[in-house]
């Protein structure tokens, strides 16, 4: 078989391996995602029918119009303050934060009261996300560490963010826990094990029981994201709404994914020219929600949350409104909701100040 050609980044990657030695899967999915020129979400627009993969606010309106109702709850359980700054966390084509406003554009006091954030790397996301939302005065930020400590409260959302945060794995082997650490065989990338095994005290009491060759993941940069803003929401009083796919306990397994043209591919293959992300572990962001000082609610999912927000009748009112497109919108309802499509393993988590219940979660107790 005739040898693939590497891409530019990859040699870039074999040549830091051959520097430096192997790896740290972190280290390699943050140089894919986020290399200043050659890093995927740098590069282009991956979303949509004609990109990589497909999201829940590209598949239909109503699911940023659910989001808007709730930020619009939010904002009333606060008590309707006149200022409060709400941010986004890689809102891609800018098209669930335009539904959201325009559906809550009738709501007295919502919009002159809200300071648009929205936190993106992408040169050309933001450019998309510039003709989606100009009318609403966005400001851009690269990072957490711009959203002030103290402020006016603070609604946060975030769907399909923490999923693209670099991962680190961990396997067993012989009884210990190792780093899994890309190396180079016959110039060729491949996974390998770390010299010396981790700590007993590092690891979560999940992994008591794991059997050898079983793989935990941790991400350490989404949990260090979430304890900066859950103490900004802490402080500032506010909530955060995070939707993603993944668990809702700490567990094993390899749920790390490679997706180019809506196709898995080799998460070692290509890099810079496919999208990996990894299953969020929903247990663990929570804990990292409490480290910052914020109350987590129970995690319920998308179909919980989109129910509660009112998807049913919004589905029925544009079926009434628009009969020729019925088909369609009743799809994209099944696509959004059902427990085989994203309905189940699309998860919900809500970190919100301490005094605050926001609907439509229930208190911990
Ligand atoms: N929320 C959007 C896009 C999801 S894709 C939607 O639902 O359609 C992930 C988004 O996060 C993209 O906008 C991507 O550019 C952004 N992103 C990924 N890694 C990031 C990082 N480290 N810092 C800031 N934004 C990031």
């Amino acid at each position: 078989m005739p040898e693939s050609a590497d891409t530019p980044l990859g040699e870039k990657i074999n040549a830091e391996i051959d520097l430096s030695g192997p790896m740290s899967l972190s280290t390699y999915m943050r140089l894919c995602l986020t290399h200043p020129e050659l890093g995927y979400y740098r590069k282009s627009d991956p979303l949509g029918a004609g990109g990589d993969f497909i999201t829940a606010p590209e598949i239909s309106q109503m699911f940023g119009e659910m989001i808007g109702f709730w930020i619009a709850a939010t904002w009333q359980m606060l008590g309707s303050p006149a200022k409060i700054q709400l941010v986004e966390l890689g809102p891609g084509r800018g098209t669930l934060m335009a539904d959201a406003l325009r559906a809550v554009k009738n709501l007295p006091g919502l919009l002159d009261a809200a300071q648009l954030t929205l936190l993106e790397t992408s040169p050309a996301l933001i450019k998309t996300q510039k003709q989606a939302l100009s009318t609403y005065n966005p400001e851009w930020i690269a990072e957490i560490g711009d959203i002030s400590i103290d402020g006016p409260p603070l609604i946060v959302i975030a769907n399909e963010f923490f999923d693209a945060l670099p991962i680190k794995q961990y396997q067993k082997a012989n009884g210990q826990w190792f780093e899994r650490l890309i190396g180079l065989r016959e110039g060729k990338r491949t996974w390998g094990l770390s010299q010396t095994p981790l700590h007993e005290d590092h690891l979560p009491a999940a992994l008591k029981d794991a059997g050898d060759n079983e793989i935990w993941e941790s991400a350490s940069t989404a949990d260090t994201v979430m304890a900066d803003i859950a103490q900004r929401v802490a402080g500032r009083r506010g909530a955060l709404l995070a939707i993603d796919y993944g668990y809702d306990r700490t567990q094993t397994g390899d749920t790390l994914q490679a997706v180019t043209k809506h196709r898995y591919a080799d998460p070692l293959a290509n890099p810079g020219e496919a999208d990996l992300t990894a299953h969020v572990d929903f247990e663990a962001l929570a804990f990292s929600g409490r480290v910052g000082g914020g109350q987590a609610h129970p995690l319920i999912n998308q179909t919980q949350f989109l129910a509660a927000m009112g998807i049913g009748p919004r589905a029925d009112a544009l079926m009434k409104a628009n009969p020729a497109q019925a088909g369609n919108i009743r799809a994209a309802l099944k696509r959004l909701t059902d427990g085989d499509a994203m309905g189940t393993l699309f998860k919900v988590l809500c970190i919100s100040s301490n005094e605050l219940a926001p609907y439509p979660f229930v208190e911990a107790g």
